[in-house]
């Protein structure tokens, strides 16, 4: 039988094949490209092209693709075949390492705010070779910046790049003030946690609300919810069972680390936690992860939910973002060290993310903005759409005392200076974690809990390393003119906890309590994506991403327009999908169980029996076919003026404050028809079945 290391990885370009497969030189000439982002010539690309292609056409690969991910969210590929024809009617097997570098797409399709007129409809499309290239179903896929003739970038993994390359450079810096001259480079790290739902496929293919919008639009909650928590690491059934082994199989080939598997709190609701690595490459891992979840539920008569919400009244699905920083020399900045100096270093880090977490609340806020994420936060079930940091009471305590320059606990003598005392040990994995904070520190890392469960990655981590590089570049221009290292350091330190400790939270997140204390602290809520949206080009956060040399204003603004114009989208689906439901399901549905009360009370009448229950439901239920019509035709209305509004901003506000609000209320009337109608005359699968149909 094979092993799981015989097969991990195998379908992956990793350094090991690179190691086995390329002339020394070229291998050489290859890493330093990858480790210090050196220029690698066409020459040695060829080489690398032309080892790539054979070791792809010995796995069974014909075609060969850019992998991309512009701005839908989701990857993208265009395949090319590596047949040439020879002049003997034949053919050889060629790939370039002009191919293999540069790729040129009619990208007018993809969204680009604005930055791309049609006549110049081009973009082109960049190997990162810090990416490992992969095979997957028989193409050869090379991971690709992507990006316009004019250099702006039309995707997520250019600014994750540019993020990562800053954070690097600012970090490094600061280790060596430390002393640590050895480390020359510095990458974040980062586990995402992935939760989804997974349904019966063919209920699924019943459901248009679904199939369309990836959420059900309408459906009342069956008797039983999650409320027994006895879904939650369960057990889990054989079909979910088998459906996960096959995913891990596939994720393995790949070289994705997926590591747990366990069943979420709803019911049908499911999460896969990986092993962390290098951010870009997690971000590539994540969309796989997402793709594959997706492709091998099908095989098993599934169909995986990434929606944030796909039912109302259950938990929806997030993604944690488990997020480090690590040098080359195996050093983790956020694994508080054993010695006074390791400390500081890593005192210094924390206080660096507690800034940029304080300062850029917003632009954290911004990265995981979503439709769908709307459902998730403020709903007592994910984080409210509040930042704060929660540090776990040990630490906490060690801030304050720096913070008041006070002792720390009973037994210690002196004051603890920083750079000169070490810190008190305290626990890594607290059980006590607080998993109602957004931003937790949990021993050795930070677990943004934000984000939606169908997003990229890429956002967040993009906008968390800039808004840390700023800080660092900030503290780095401090501690380098310092005429005494540690004094400086130590009021770097104990200032910045006194200037940002109003992030800090330890108290249940999801309490109302918590969302005025938040106001009285002077910590923003957005709300909505499109409030959250309007503060993209705030100045001050502008300044971060231009600064930082992340995105230019130019890029910041088309990214501004693509997302709103992406919210509007959605919910106009939603709207046509609701009205075209209610028109030709629901209200006809009802319409005829109603018939059949009143028949049936009209045959009772001549008998002389009583019908007071039919008369009843009938009245109740036609008073509800009334309010679902004339909601429907108000839907319908209001979806047409919404969407003929000019201006990014005021059309998606539009479509939350009146689109949104319409379609709630007819959600409202026909739930409450759908619990008094008769089970054999509701025209699709319900809640119940949906979510506990998987035996
Ligand atoms: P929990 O569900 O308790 O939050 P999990 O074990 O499910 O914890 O997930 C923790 C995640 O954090 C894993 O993906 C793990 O790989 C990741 N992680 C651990 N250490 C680091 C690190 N240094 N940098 C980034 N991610 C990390
Ligand atoms: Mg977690």
């Amino acid at each position: 039988m094979k092993t799981v290391s015989d097969f991990f990885g195998t379908m992956v370009f990793n350094d090991q094949v690179m190691k086995e497969r390329l002339p020394k030189d070229v291998y050489d000439s290859l890493q330093n490209t990858i480790q210090n982002g050196k220029h690698l010539d066409l020459s040695l690309a060829n080489v690398v092209a032309n080892a790539m292609k054979d070791w792809a056409i010995e796995k069974g690969a014909t075609h060969y693709t850019h992998w991309f991910q512009p701005m839908t969210g989701i990857t993208a590929e265009k395949h090319d075949s590596f047949i040439s024809p020879k002049s003997n009617s034949t053919v050889i097997m060629e790939f370039s390492g002009k191919e293999l570098v540069k790729g040129e797409s009619d990208a007018s399709s993809f969204p680009s705010g604005g930055l791309r007129a049609t006549f110049e409809a081009r973009g082109y499309t960049a190997w990162d070779p810090t990416s490992y290239a992969f095979i997957k179903d028989g193409a050869l896929c090379i991971p690709t910046a992507f990006c316009s003739y004019g250099g702006e970038a039309l995707d997520k993994k250019t600014p994750l790049l540019r993020s990562m390359e800053v954070l690097n450079k600012a970090a490094v810096k600061i280790l060596h003030l430390f002393g640590n001259e050895e480390v020359t480079s510095v990458k974040p790290t980062v586990g995402p946690e992935q939760e989804y739902f997974l349904v019966d496929k063919d209920m699924y293919n019943k459901r248009p609300d679904l199939v369309y919008t990836g959420r059900t639009l309408f459906g009342s909650m069956p008797p039983k919810g999650q409320e027994l928590d006895d879904h939650y690491f369960g057990t889990i059934k054989p079909q979910i069972k088998s459906f996960m082994k096959d995913l891990d199989y596939e994720l393995w080939a790949l070289g994705v680390f997926a590591k747990t598997e366990h069943n979420e709190a709803a019911p049908s609701q499911h999460e896969l936690a990986p092993v962390f690595t290098t951010t870009n490459l997690a971000t590539d891992h994540n969309q796989l992860t997402m793709e594959l979840m997706q492709r091998v539920a099908k095989k098993h008569g599934l169909i995986c939910l990434l929606h944030e919400k796909p039912f109302d009244g259950v938990n929806g699905s997030g993604k944690h973002n488990n997020w480090s920083l690590s040098t080359n020399t195996g050093m983790n900045l956020f694994e508080p060290g054993e010695t006074p100096s390791e400390n500081a270093q890593f005192l210094l880090f924390l206080s660096a993310v507690i800034r940029a977490v304080d300062e850029y609340q917003d632009v954290l806020r911004i990265s995981v903005a979503s439709a769908g994420n709307d459902h998730r936060l403020g709903a007592n079930e994910a984080p409210p759409a509040i930042i704060s940091i929660f540090l776990g009471e040990e630490l906490t305590e060690i801030l304050n005392a720096i913070e008041k320059d006070e002792k720390i606990g009973s037994k210690e003598k002196e004051q603890m200076r920083v750079g000169v005392h070490i810190l008190p040990k305290f626990p890594k994995d607290t059980s006590d974690r607080n998993r109602t904070s957004p931003f937790a520190f949990t021993g050795n890392k930070f677990e943004f809990r934000m984000l939606g469960s169908s997003a990229s990655i890429a956002d967040t981590n993009t906008a968390l390393n800039t808004a840390v590089t700023h800080v660092l570049n900030e503290f780095y221009s401090i501690l380098s003119e310092a005429k005494d290292f540690n004094a400086t350091l130590h009021n770097l330190i104990r200032d910045t906890i006194k200037n940002h400790k109003r992030i800090f939270f330890s108290g249940n997140g999801y309490d109302d309590a918590w969302v005025k204390e938040a106001e009285r602290r002077g910590l923003s809520n957005l709300k909505s994506t499109p409030e959250a949206l309007k503060h993209l080009l705030d100045e001050k956060n502008v300044k971060l991403y231009t600064e930082n040399k992340v995105f230019s204003e130019k890029e910041l603004k088309s990214r501004f327009e693509i997302l709103l114009e992406s919210y509007s989208k959605i919910i106009n689906i939603e709207a046509l999908t609701m009205v075209d439901m209610a028109k030709k399901l629901i209200i006809p549905a009802i319409s005829k169980y109603t018939k059949t009360l009143a028949e049936t009370c009209k045959v009772k009448n001549e008998l002389g029996v009583n019908c007071m229950y039919e008369s009843m439901v009938n009245e109740k239920l036609s008073d509800l076919l009334s309010e679902a019509f004339k909601t429907t035709l108000e839907l319908e209305k209001r979806r047409k003026e919404v969407s003929e509004i000019k201006g990014a901003y005021e059309k998606a506000h539009s479509y939350e404050e009146i689109v949104l609000a319409t379609m709630n209320k007819l959600r409202e009337a026909c739930d409450e028809a759908e619990k008094l109608t008769a089970r054999e005359y509701w025209p699709m699968p319900d809640y119940g079945e949906l979510l506990f149909g998987i035996r």
